[in-house]
């Protein structure tokens, strides 16, 4: 055990070190060089600042389930007047449809929403879309979709420009909808949090993957063609699931689980982060420990073999687990797991709590290192002098779920920035942030001249 909590609970210097490395990295990415960080230019340089009036409309899509939203902004700066969101489940065969026919689905929902909210399409209304899958994105309402991700495995969709192809499905349903603004998740968050908030600088996804973006000045951004913009400033989506350097702290369990992913020997950071895989790396762990410890008696149960059977919302319930000597542990040990009780004794259930804290522990104090880097970074941690309140904004279920994660990341945050700064630096959770984002940023599209 105590070579997990050697390699797991990171100390100051280190979290410093890596919070050091991710700002060489995402600078050179900036600049266009090899970088494990990609730096994309988001081509957003309007961001809603709460004066926007009108309808607009949002879809949503990035995982299980896509979402149509609409929201009427009134004269009153700042207040929705009204707000209507609709979630549609994904049937199984559209992950592996041509993408035409997701792309009419989309369309569909969107009209028949539409409808069912009595808009009455005298006027064509604007549409943000969120399409959270790497986009190499060549204007506000223009991009080409990289690569597939997730579980979505459709022909014609690499290489595809989505808001073309969302465009061209609305039209066969001869639907009065343009689509001005293409975007992910983590911009959706950062304009949703704009909209209310002048603060809001960076937007963090901590969920299934994870994800940031922030507002950076164009001349830094080296990768943006010459006169792409003649705004000062635009959003860089990060990339920073993809991390990777010699101070992270990557142990073997977290190599032997990154060999069995589709995208080995990628993604390092957002495989030690994100809400997919911490509960695959804590019960590698746990079985290592069966293993070498006996944790579970003499012999190893089989049930602890089984890849993935931790889900990371069980690891959060063990680690925040305060029942009389841990039978909630217990539980869900013998419901997830299937360990019978006799062998869960009061020991077993205490270490397997204690690596599901290390883990979770090790996931927020990766993530503030990585925020404080971006804070310095943006010359908003301090140490370019002059403190300005800033706010971020969270999006994911990792981090709304996960009620004592927030208080570790908060921790962490306090460890790695002065107290002074850390006063100033809010941590703001926005619910249904991506969706709503989009909504705002295709106002902000449409106000802009
Ligand atoms: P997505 O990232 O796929 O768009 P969400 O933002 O809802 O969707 O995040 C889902 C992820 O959040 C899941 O993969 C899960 O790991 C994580 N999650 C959900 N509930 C909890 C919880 N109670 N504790 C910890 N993690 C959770």
């Amino acid at each position: 055990m105590a070579q997990y909590r050697s390699s797991l609970l990171l100390p100051e210097d280190r979290l410093l070190k890596i919070r050091d490395d991710f700002i060489k990295e995402a600078q050179a990415g900036l600049r266009g060089e090899n970088s494990s960080c990609l730096m994309m230019a988001s081509m957003m340089d309007v961001l809603p600042n709460g004066e926007e009036t009108g309808d607009f409309f949002a879809v949503d899509i990035g995982g299980t389930n896509f979402r149509v939203i609409l929201v009427s902004l009134s004269e009153s700066r700042g207040e929705v007047a009204r707000f209507e969101m609709e979630d549609f489940a994904i049937p199984e065969e559209y992950f592996s449809c041509h993408a035409d026919r997701l792309f009419d689905l989309l369309a569909d929902s969107l009209v028949s929403f539409a409808k069912r909210h009595g808009f009455s399409g005298k006027k064509t209304a604007p549409v943000g879309f969120c399409f959270s899958f790497p986009v190499n994105q060549t204007a506000v309402d223009a991009g080409t979709m990289i690569k597939l991700t997730k579980k979505f495995d459709n022909e014609g969709f690499v290489g595809c420009d989505p808001v073309q192809m969302l465009q061209q499905a609305i039209q066969r349903f001869k639907a009065p909808f343009k689509v001005v603004a293409l975007l992910n998740d983590s911009v959706g968050t950062l304009a949703g949090a704009c909209y209310e908030d002048p603060n809001a600088k960076v937007g963090v996804i901590l969920g299934t993957g994870t994800n940031a973006c922030y507002v950076e000045q164009v001349a830094k951004i080296g990768t943006l063609a010459k006169g792409a913009t003649s705004r000062p400033r635009m959003v860089v989506n990060t990339e920073w699931g993809n991390f990777t350097a010699a101070s992270l702290p990557i142990t073997q369990a977290d190599r032997e689980m990154d060999e069995t992913t589709p995208n080995a020997g990628e993604y390092h950071f957002e495989k030690m982060v994100s809400g997919m895989y911490m509960g695959e790396v804590a019960r590698r762990i746990i079985l290592q420990l069966a293993e070498d410890a006996q944790l579970f008696g003499p012999s190893v149960p089989d049930e602890l073999r089984v890849p993935w059977a931790l889900s990371t919302p069980a690891l959060s319930k063990i680690a925040e687990d305060d029942s009389w000597v841990l039978s909630g542990t217990a539980q869900i040990l013998a419901d997830d797991l299937h360990l019978p009780a006799s062998r869960c004794t009061y020991s077993a259930c205490s270490t397997v709590k204690e690596v599901c804290l290390m883990v979770s522990r090790r996931s927020a104090a990766l993530v503030a290192a990585c925020l404080a880097g971006l804070l310095r970074h943006i010359g908003r941690d301090g140490s370019h002098g002059g403190m300005q309140a800033t706010t971020v904004a969270v999006d994911g279920g990792l981090f709304e779920h996960f009620d004592a994660y927030r208080g570790f990341l908060r921790d962490y945050l306090d460890l790695l920035l002065t107290p002074e700064v850390s006063a100033m630096v809010q941590l703001k959770r926005i619910r249904d942030a991506s969706s709503m984002g989009s909504a705002y940023l295709a106002a902000a599209v449409t106000a802009s001249p």
